[in-house]
């Protein structure tokens, strides 16, 4: 069994193919280079179509991130299938991030912070939890695991998915016919979508106007992808106090330019796709055991993390 390892975006493939090759002794394991013979499988980052034109022979091309928008941009040789990151380490790390949003901007933490910087002593309110229903978007492997983690400081939380589900704590939204009343049972947003052609552009002025019945004081945590937001639409929104403010982990273009005004607005607090990175250890064994798996006769709908590509994720 041949794999190649292609990453792009300063991913050095060296550490993957010796970890790797640790976990399957028998494959010949390389990084790719053009020219190179046919591989059975590829793990990957953002591969350039030059490869996949290539690697006309590939079974599996396991993806090194949970979301697989880029890829499914590229033309893939029929038979294909793409495996993304089932967690991995990941949900995790989201739980951590976005708990720590939630939980700023409840406190009012950034107030604090400001007060500290001019050396001023003093005192918020207490807000009440039930005014701060925390809708999640995407129930999938990250949103549930955050839902879950969300509801455990006591939050009331909604969710919502394509398909319906019950989840113990999470009041469970499902579909389009669904997708209003979420948005006026939530008041703090965070996206954990897959970006597909349903979900690009979600959350925008229209459906960001519906949070929390249509009164002001609405909050969004994107951490999923930058499309997602329509951007242009986010600042007017703050600065008309609609929203009361915006953590943002993924945005249109990577890295946020200098310049773009999120940087620098009051209510917005900005990160540098930084949520849930990428664990090297925990991914190649989880891709390992994959690889195993189909090695001795799985099929690949059996895998967990296989994509559908007609649903886009
Ligand atoms: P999953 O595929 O496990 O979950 C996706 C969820 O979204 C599912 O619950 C699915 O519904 C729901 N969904 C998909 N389409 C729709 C739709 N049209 N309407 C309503 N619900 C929909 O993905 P993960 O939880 O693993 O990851 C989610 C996303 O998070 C990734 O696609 C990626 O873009 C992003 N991400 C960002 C990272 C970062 O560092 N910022 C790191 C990792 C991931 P159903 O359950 O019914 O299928």
């Amino acid at each position: 069994m041949r794999i190649t390892v292609c990453l792009t975006d300063n991913n050095r493939p060296e550490p993957w193919v010796a970890g790797l090759q640790a976990e399957l002794p028998h494959a010949d394991i390389s990084p790719w280079s053009p020219g190179d013979v046919p591989a059975d499988h590829a793990v990957v980052w953002a591969p350039p179509q030059e490869f996949l034109d290539e690697q006309q022979q590939l079974r599996g091309l396991f993806n090194i991130g949970a979301g697989v928008d880029a890829l499914l941009k590229l033309n893939l040789p029929p038979q294909t299938r793409i495996v993304r990151l089932d967690d991995a380490g990941m949900s995790v790390q989201m739980a951590e991030y976005v708990c720590h949003a939630l939980i700023r901007h409840f406190r009012e933490f950034d107030v604090y912070e400001a007060d500290a910087r001019e050396g001023r002593w003093s005192y918020r309110r207490p807000r009440e939890r039930k005014d701060f229903t925390v809708g999640v978007m995407g129930l999938g492997v990250l949103g549930e695991r955050v839902g879950k983690a969300i509801g455990q400081f006591e939050f009331p939380v909604t969710g919502w998915s394509r398909s319906p589900k019950q989840i113990d704590g999470i009041r469970c939204f499902s579909g389009e016919a669904g997708f209003d009343d979420f948005l006026a049972a939530s008041r703090v947003l965070v996206c954990l979508l897959p970006l597909t052609a349903q979900t690009r552009g979600i959350l925008c002025r229209d459906n960001l106007l519906k949070l929390n019945g249509g009164k002001p004081g609405g909050y969004i945590i994107n951490v999923a992808r930058g499309a997602h937001l329509v951007e242009d639409d986010l600042i007017p929104l703050l600065d008309a106090g609609q929203l009361a403010g915006a953590t943002l982990d993924v945005f249109t273009a990577e890295p946020l330019a200098p310049e773009h005004p999120f940087w620098r607005h009051p209510k917005i607090t900005v990160t540098p796709h930084a949520s849930a990175r990428t664990l090297r250890e925990e991914s190649i064994a989880q891709i390992a055991g994959k690889i195993r798996a189909l090695e001795a006769g799985a099929a690949f709908d059996a895998l967990p993390g296989v994509v559908d590509p007609r649903r886009g994720y």
